[in-house]
């Protein structure tokens, strides 16, 4: 075998989301791109706002001498102040430069902090639905994912759950607030009730326990939402996140952790996470994009846009009679199947030109994922195909 086996294995089963954009690209060929509808992918397609360009061409337009060059590896001091104080000053925690490392994108925010607490075998509690690459970030650094579903009606924390999952062997629970693929938020009242069992825990278990909480979708919540912010409700919290969605610059690979300031070790956690950033072999966050968030921390897209867009499809799709929970936040729907196998449903809707993800690629078989950060018009023009198929899978498929 040329490559590892394990990695060989991985490319077969590869992930639902890029198996359905091949088959996207496949249709656009047959039927054009305007009449292929593709709700597969969370690439945002509106732009950053007009500060990121205003600030990029100041740095063109006057070159400083030295500013490509690597700089220490948790990031420029000024970028790492910028944060700490947007993120003090949006939750009144205290934070501070130390609390701060720049990294390329949340991804690289957490495979950093997995690297930086787990010893072999150690397990990470993941909550279904959920974004599937913690699987392969947690196996990166010899962990062990857990699965425990949310509450099945509202994706919310079901906290027993979470309780009866953590062993001797648990170093981290992962949260993704607003959540990809269901959309929810988790109000203040759960995050302290998970703090308190992990607190509990940690006390009778005699060992740290983490709460990560994977927050790139943070700025993009409905109707005056608040992501509580996690510090408040746990000592041992890191916040992992990135400007991926919030500056639509995903391909720009900027984002930071942020630690509790109140965390046990946290310095020894920071210093850690630093070394890992070097030997992963991301060495720093990009020079050119650390300059730029600095000065847009409090910056995002227009949330308005997506908030059009998920009324829009929503009270769509529940008058023709999907089933889902209204998402609070990101910009993603999860509705139930209308086929008991999932798989079969997505089938179902590529005959009719809509690409979808199968809950299966969340670890949530029995529901399906609609990315709708996509261009309005193509939303529009999608509704009739959502209501043939929702006739052809049993549902009423009324008009609004
Ligand atoms: N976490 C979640 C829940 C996501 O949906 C994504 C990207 O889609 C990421 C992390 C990774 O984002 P980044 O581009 O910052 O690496």
């Amino acid at each position: 075998m040329a490559i590892a086996e394990k990695i060989q294995r991985c490319i077969e089963s590869s992930s639902w989301i890029r198996k359905m954009f091949e088959e996207g690209a496949k249709l656009r060929q047959i039927h054009g791109s305007e009449n292929v509808y593709d709700f597969t992918l969370g690439n945002p397609n509106i732009d950053p706002p007009p500060l990121f360009y205003e600030e990029l061409m100041k740095i063109a337009a006057a070159p400083e001498h030295g500013q490509h060059r690597y700089m220490s590896n948790a990031g420029y001091d000024e970028t790492r102040d910028a944060v700490a104080s947007f993120i003090a000053s949006s939750s009144g925690v205290d934070l501070q430069r130390r609390n701060i490392l720049m990294t390329c994108g949340a991804s690289g925010a957490l495979n950093v902090s997995l690297k930086t607490m787990l010893n072999p075998g150690d397990e990470v509690i993941i909550l279904a639905p959920y974004f599937v690459e913690y699987k392969f970030y947690i196996d990166n650094h010899g962990g062990v994912p857990v699965d425990v579903w949310t509450n099945r009606d509202s994706f919310q924390l079901d906290i027993p759950a979470i309780e009866r999952a953590i062993t001797t062997k648990t170093r981290a629970v992962i949260i993704n607030t607003p959540n990809n693929p269901t959309g929810v938020i988790y109000p203040a009242e759960s995050l302290s009730a998970l703090g308190q069992i992990l607190e509990r825990k940690e006390r009778e278990l005699e060992r740290q326990i983490y709460l990560i909480s994977d927050e790139p979708y943070a700025r993009i919540a409905y109707d005056l939402l608040e992501v509580p912010n996690i510090f408040k409700y746990y000592d041992n919290s890191i916040i992992v996140t990135s400007h991926s969605k919030d500056l639509a610059l995903p391909g720009e690979r900027i984002g930071y952790i942020a630690t509790s300031p109140t965390m046990t070790h946290g310095d020894l956690f920071m210093e850690g996470a630093i070394f890992c950033n070097r030997t992963l072999g991301f060495v720093n966050a990009p020079a050119l994009m650390q300059r730029l968030v600095a000065k847009l921390q409090h910056e995002s897209v227009d949330v308005d846009d997506y908030r059009e867009k998920r009324d829009l499809l929503y009270e769509n799709l529940t008058a023709m009679g999907y089933s889902m929970v209204k998402p609070d936040g990101a910009f993603y729907l999860f509705p139930k199947s209308p086929l008991a196998d999932d798989v079969a449903f997505v089938r179902a809707a590529q005959k009719h030109n809509l690409l979808l993800v199968p809950g299966a690629g969340f670890g949530a078989p029995g529901y399906f994922r609609v990315a709708y950060c996509v261009d309005i018009e193509m939303i529009k023009r999608s509704l009739p195909a959502w209501r043939a198929l929702a006739i052809e899978t049993g549902l009423s498929g009324e008009s609004k």
